[in-house]
């Protein structure tokens, strides 16, 4: 579809969010929050109003985990081929609703529309890989001993809390919710109050693709009360959590009386780092797509690109060129490179970066911070000669923001990659073969790429390592997640048993 097109589909699906609002969605009813307060939903892209929010609190999350809480009773125990097939309905929901998911995914967020699409129909995949999954997901292992035969079996934890950020809505919560219901666990979605439209959109289809009530319940609502009570219930046996390193370390204390499990999946300062024996052109490629697609609002994104220094004035000049020329506008027009950040706060945040990176003594190649006009716009920025210990270098700016610095060998590379308290992922490109294994091994990431952008599988772990995170999504490490493993031990015969209080 075109611009035009995308105004014109969003111009139809806007009208009834904007007159009646967003709701929640507790065991199967649309509702207001208990309290009936709301907050305003406002586009990054002109400022304009979208709708009204519930502002959900304690009370609306206990109705939620309640209805979660006695859902689970038979979600559990629904016949497998029942569970996989709803999963497939809502995948195909997803699909056939793709671009109006992706309209309002962009318009809520600043995000291109030209990803937003494809983020839709990874959310619709998402469904599909776990559906084919639930059959096996309560499989265990076979350890059988010479009196014992052992076997373990999976089963559902029970209800979840997920909370997810406003950087990749759409898909990070069908990435979370899709493995959950596989397992036959129950949900209570708390997505970011600034980015509330897709996840309402997203349980809506669920509903209407045959989810028996009760089992995905959608709280809207401020991280610091619905969110925290949700990390608070008891009635909530584990947490999976997407959003800040802070946020991630509030949620382990809130969830620790209740003895949470936790899945948190937070920051990254992720390097690129470039050997001067790597294919140049494509290496340019990946390390601007890796830093300047999805408005550098991307937790995998590689933030600080390490350029070896024989290739390091000829790989500037031409990433200059390239940056300097990123299509900055509205995120609807398919040729839009970068749309408007989330949040006129996020957008002084990161303009803030400029000033830092400046006062730090690093080289601003291209960028001159916020567009005028209405829209949180910035425009692409590229510091240079910058060194490992500068905070463009330490801290997540979460932007079209990228930091370059020069290294020697292949230490230095390793010293400079490892020098922050992040370790989300690494992006490895040589054509040496050796120093790929060297360096993946050495590099502290949960994820490692050589040469390569990041691809993702779904079978494979997602996950961080030091601040970036707790724990691993994906294929069975989701069932790791969402489920527990119970060990039984059958007698094969009559084995020794110790007589205690047998002497008369
Ligand atoms: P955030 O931590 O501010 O918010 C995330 C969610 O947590 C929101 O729904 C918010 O309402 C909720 N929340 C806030 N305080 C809470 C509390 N005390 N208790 C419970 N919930 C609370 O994060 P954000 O600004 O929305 O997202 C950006 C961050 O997410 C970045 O740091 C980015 O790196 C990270 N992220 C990580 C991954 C990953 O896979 N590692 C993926 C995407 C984003």
């Amino acid at each position: 579809m075109n611009y035009e097109e995308n105004k014109e589909l969003l111009n139809k699906i806007l009208p009834k969010y904007t007159s009646e609002g967003v709701k929640n969605m507790i065991n199967g009813v649309s509702s207001d929050a208990k309290s009936s307060l709301v907050f305003d939903n406002h586009s990054p892209v002109d400022d304009a109003f979208i709708a009204t929010v519930p502002k959900s609190d304690a009370d609306d999350i206990d109705a939620a985990c309640q209805a979660a809480d006695q859902a689970f009773k038979t979600w559990r125990k629904m016949p497998h081929k029942e569970r996989r097939n709803i999963l497939y309905a809502i995948a195909e929901k997803i699909e056939a609703h793709a671009e109006e998911i992706a309209v309002l995914e962009s318009y809520d967020t600043g995000q291109p529309i030209r990803f937003m699409k494809k983020a839709a129909i990874r959310g619709a995949a998402n469904f599909k890989y776990f559906a084919d999954k639930v059959i096996d997901a309560p499989n265990g292992l076979s350890t059988p001993d010479t009196e014992h035969l052992n076997f373990t079996v999976r089963q559902p934890i029970g209800s979840v809390g997920i909370i997810t950020p406003w950087n990749a809505p759409f898909m990070l919560a069908t990435w979370k919710i899709a493995p959950a219901l596989a397992s036959g666990c129950t949900v209570v979605h708390k997505p970011a109050e600034l980015s509330p439209m897709s996840a309402t959109l997203l349980c809506q289809l669920a509903h209407e693709a045959g989810l028996p009530k009760g089992v995905w319940n959608l709280v809207h609502g401020f991280g610091d009360s619905a969110g925290k009570a949700l990390t608070e219930h008891v009635a909530i046996k584990a947490v999976a959590f997407i959003g800040e390193t802070t946020t991630g370390s509030m949620i382990m204390k809130q969830g620790a009386p209740t003895l949470k499990r936790v899945h948190l999946e937070l920051g990254g300062q992720n390097p690129t780092i470039v050997f001067e024996d790597a294919d140049l052109e494509r290496a340019l490629d990946a390390a601007i797509f890796m830093k300047y697609s999805l408005n550098g609002e991307r937790c995998t994104s590689g933030s600080r690109l390490l350029l070896q220094q024989s290739i390091y004035d000829d790989f500037v000049e031409k990433l200059t060129k390239r940056v300097g020329n990123i299509n900055v506008g509205d995120p609807l027009d398919p040729n839009t490179e970068i749309g408007p950040l989330i949040h006129s706060s996020h957008q002084k945040k990161v303009e803030e970066y400029v000033g830092i990176g400046q006062q730090d003594g690093a080289r601003l190649a291209v960028g001159s911070g916020v567009r005028a006009g209405a829209g949180c716009y910035v425009n692409p920025t590229l510091f240079v000669d910058a060194n490992k210990d500068m905070r463009i270098a330490q801290e997540e700016v979460f932007g079209p923001f990228l930091t370059v610095i020069p290294f020697d060998t292949e230490q230095d590379a390793i010293d400079i990659a490892n020098s922050v308290r992040y370790g989300l992922t690494a992006y490895i490109w040589t054509k040496d073969t050796g120093r790929a294994h060297r360096m993946a091994l050495e590099v502290e990431a949960g994820m490692v790429w050589v040469n390569s952008q990041n691809v993702r599988h779904l079978p494979t772990p997602f996950g961080g390592v030091k601040y970036s995170g707790i724990g691993r999504d994906g294929g069975e490490y989701s069932f790791d997640f969402y489920m527990e493993t119970k060990n039984i031990s059958i007698a094969l015969g009559d084995h020794k048993i110790t007589k205690l209080g047998a002497d008369s």
